[in-house]
């Protein structure tokens, strides 16, 4: 399946919540989810949304959610979800953990980028040095101890300074810790469920792939 290259406001006002896929703007009187909040396309254009869903399109809505807010692929995604189920523990959070630990997740949350697909562009640019070594791949799994830093001669791009001043919370992240005088974040360790924010219910895509 190939990426989907379209706008990214679309996606929030399709799955009908803001997905944080744009960065600053998402906060901003200028996010589309706020002015637009409808189905967008002809079929929806106006309408607000569906007030009924199937049982089965709210289990692909969710699902849906979750795999654009971490923009992965389909087929991706359905490979995490394996890895999941095999691991022990709760498949849901396992999956959630798994698309955490994903590198280009992880140089967002540190606060390095405004958005994951920001993100991905550093990784894949070379900009991010992973345990002294460069990793140009997003989906990179990190693990606990792993030390992420922005490449030095990357450090005054606008985007890196601009999304660093804007990382005001990142005190409230206890799985990792970040130093922003060495560009610099650690892995402390991996993420449970309620460190991370992300509203989904992960057992109606645990649900879905069990159908
Ligand atoms: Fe979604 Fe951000 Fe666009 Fe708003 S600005 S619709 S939150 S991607």
């Amino acid at each position: 399946m190939a990426r989907y290259t379209g706008s990214s406001c679309k996606l929030c006002r399709r799955e009908n919540t803001k997905l944080f896929l744009k960065g600053a703007r998402c906060n901003s009187d200028k996010c589309a989810f706020e002015r637009r909040p409808y189905i967008p396309g002809e079929h929806g254009s106006g309408k607000k949304f569906r007030k009924r869903i199937s049982d089965y399109g709210l289990h692909l809505r969710e699902k849906q959610k979750a795999r654009r807010t971490y923009g992965v692929l389909e087929s991706q995604f359905r490979k995490y979800f394996k890895m999941a189920a095999k691991k022990t523990g709760i498949t849901g959070e396992n999956l959630l953990q798994i698309l955490e630990t994903r590198l280009d997740n992880v140089v967002y949350r540190m606060g390095f980028a405004p958005s994951r697909n920001s993100a991905r562009q550093l990784i894949r640019h070379g900009h991010i040095i992973v345990n002294e070594r460069k990793v140009n791949i997003p989906s990179f799994a990190v693990n606990v101890d792993d030390e992420i830093i922005i490449k030095e001669g990357s450090r005054q791009m606008n985007l890196v300074q601009e999304a660093m001043e804007a990382a005001t919370e990142l005190e409230s992240y206890e799985w990792f810790k970040v130093d922003k005088d060495q560009f610099s974040g650690k892995i402390l360790s991996l993420p449970k469920r309620d460190q991370i924010p992300l509203v989904i219910d992960e057992r109606l895509i645990v649900e879905y792939y069990s159908k």
